[in-house]
């Protein structure tokens, strides 16, 4: 269902706007809380059946409000147990989320943006372009979705655990809809989940680093993909931004706000790139004696990709060599391989507003001072 204009949709809205909505309109704050549990934690969307309010404020909310969620196009199951959703953002556009049940766990990877800007060499994502930012209610509306669909595990327990921004979009740099949604997700009120189960993955949007331990403390995983400066400008562009000593000195901040509790570095294991012992040996030094681990992604191909994906031997040597280096070093497992499911993967569905209407035909989305924020049609929106 589309929304109408007049209407302010409730679903995203943090709890601090809705007690502001409903004092405006001469009503208890605390009853944002109240439609909080409705919204979330019983998954209604109708007024009517929010019965523990009062007649008279429901008769208002059907008039001024409204519970609108992104519409589902298609759902995909994986024989490894993963689910992939497409969701319609408009105009023909779609994102994907995909879910990853484990034997102690699942986890959803949700979408932040329709696209990204930031235009990583390996990633699907990146090489469809940018088209716009995900309100908070079709972030938050892709984790009511999956909960709502899901079934409990055996032990009772909800089908989703943990929530990562891992699929499509740069979430840091949709930050102003990003933030309601991690409230939303760590309220009693709503999802009620552990901040230490939510995790922000970014390629590195350092104001943005900084801001978000203030913010919003929840677990942070960080793309970082090379170990210098030469080689990540090539393969994560936002570097020559924030190169990685800046990057690394927000991290660092960030983990100590947050007692010391470690940042993840996403490794993507690309064949003859940044695979050698003498990176990983670089990695370690950079990363030495810090609260840090190491997640290596072994690269997973789309189409059109230029890269290939490091051997096993190479990825267990590279493991090995941080381990022996007193890193924390893990793999990541791939999965939901026959649904292109897989961490990098997601395209959905995106007509490039920036790339057709600069007419550039290569990739690459950044201004003539090679810059990605002055560009007024590749916002990175701000708090
Ligand atoms: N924009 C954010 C989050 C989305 S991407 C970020 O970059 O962190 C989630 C993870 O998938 C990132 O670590 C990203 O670098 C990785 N990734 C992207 N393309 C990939 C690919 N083709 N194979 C493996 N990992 C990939
Ligand atoms: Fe964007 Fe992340 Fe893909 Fe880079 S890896 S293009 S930041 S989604």
């Amino acid at each position: 269902m589309a929304s109408t204009d007049k209407k302010i949709n409730l679903l995203g809205m943090s709890q601090d706007s809705l007690e502001q909505f409903l004092l405006a309109r001469d009503e208890k704050p605390f009853r944002a809380r109240q439609i909080m549990q409705w919204i979330y934690q019983r998954g209604v969307d109708e007024f009517d059946a929010m019965t523990d309010l009062s007649k008279t404020l429901r008769a208002r909310l059907q008039d001024d409000a409204e519970i609108i969620s992104p519409p589902v196009q298609a759902r995909h199951d994986s024989k490894d147990g993963c689910v992939k959703w497409l969701f319609a953002s408009g105009s023909g556009q779609a994102v994907e989320t995909v879910f990853i049940p484990e034997s102690d766990r699942g986890t959803l990877c949700i979408s932040s943006q329709v696209g990204c800007a930031l235009d990583c060499s390996f990633c699907a994502t990146g090489a469809q372009g940018f088209n716009r930012n995900l309100t908070s209610a079709e972030i938050i509306g892709q984790v009511r979705h999956a909960i709502n669909e899901l079934p409990r595990r055996d032990n009772g327990e909800a089908a989703i655990s943990n929530v990562v921004f891992m699929g499509m979009g740069e979430p840091l740099a949709n930050y102003r809809n990003v933030v309601p949604v991690l409230e939303l997700l760590v309220s009693d009120w709503s999802y009620g989940m552990s901040r230490r189960r939510v995790t922000v993955s970014t390629s590195g949007i350092v104001p943005h680093i900084q801001k978000l331990a203030d913010d919003c403390n929840v677990a942070l995983a960080v793309s970082l993909h090379a170990p210098n400066d030469e080689l990540r400008d090539q393969i994560v562009p936002i570097n020559k931004l924030h190169p990685i000593n800046t990057l690394l000195d927000a991290c660092w901040e960030y983990a100590a706000k947050r007692s010391n509790r470690f940042i993840t570095f996403e490794y993507v294991m690309l064949r003859g790139i940044n695979d050698s012992i003498a990176h990983a040996n670089q990695l370690a030094t950079l990363l030495k004696d810090k609260p840090a681990k190491v997640n290596l992604i072994p690269f997973n191909p789309f189409p059109g990709s230029q890269y290939k994906r490091s051997s096993i031997e190479t990825i267990r040597h590279f493991q090995d060599r941080l381990r022996q280096r007193k890193m924390v070093a893990t793999t990541r497992k791939t999965r939901g391989d026959d649904i292109n499911a897989a961490c990098g993967q997601l395209a959905g569905k995106v007509s490039d507003r920036v790339r057709k209407r600069l007419g550039q035909k290569s990739r690459g989305q950044k201004n003539s001072t090679g810059n990605f924020n002055e560009n007024k049609d590749i916002r990175i929106s701000s708090a």
